[in-house]
């Protein structure tokens, strides 16, 4: 079993596609072991985002990340942090196969609906980072 931070963003949040996202997730067997809606401060997207501040998008991508709510997620599941990187699709939703959720509702580079971690080593830095072991439901 693994867990893998999950973020539907604020762009996701405000179209709507809460429902839509996790039905994608539910339906693959995945399993939310904890969520909550958080409105981020820049000093908390700041923090998450660092290994991304020397990017020349950083500071779009933080007023893009604090523009509005997003929900936090913790999915679980078997060999779930890549089977939630193939359901996202890739970054560019341009490049992102059919039937990704980037695909199907991304509007930009940026405003890609979703973020899921990459590595072990992410997901357990991120889910920290938004949730403490009593809020994650095993
Ligand atoms: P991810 O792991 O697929 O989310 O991609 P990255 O870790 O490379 O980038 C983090 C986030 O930064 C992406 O999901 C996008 O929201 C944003 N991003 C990535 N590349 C670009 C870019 O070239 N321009 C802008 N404006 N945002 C980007």
């Amino acid at each position: 079993m693994e867990r893998t931070l999950s973020i539907i963003k604020p762009d996701g949040v405000a179209r709507g596609l809460i429902g839509e996202v996790i039905k994608r997730f539910e339906s693959e067997g995945i399993r939310i072991a904890a969520m909550k809606m958080v409105f981020m401060s820049k000093a908390q997207a700041e923090g998450f985002y660092a290994v991304h501040r020397e990017r020349p998008f950083f500071g779009s991508l933080m007023d893009f990340m604090t523009s509005g709510p997003a929900v936090v997620m913790v999915l679980e599941g078997e060999n779930v942090i890549a089977k939630n990187r193939e359901l996202m699709g890739a970054t560019n939703y341009k490049e992102a196969a059919e039937g990704t959720i980037r695909r199907d509702f991304a509007t930009d580079i940026e405003k890609n609906v979703v973020h899921g971690s990459d590595s072990p080593e992410t997901a357990e830095f991120e889910i920290g980072y938004f949730f403490n072991k009593l809020e994650i439901v095993g």
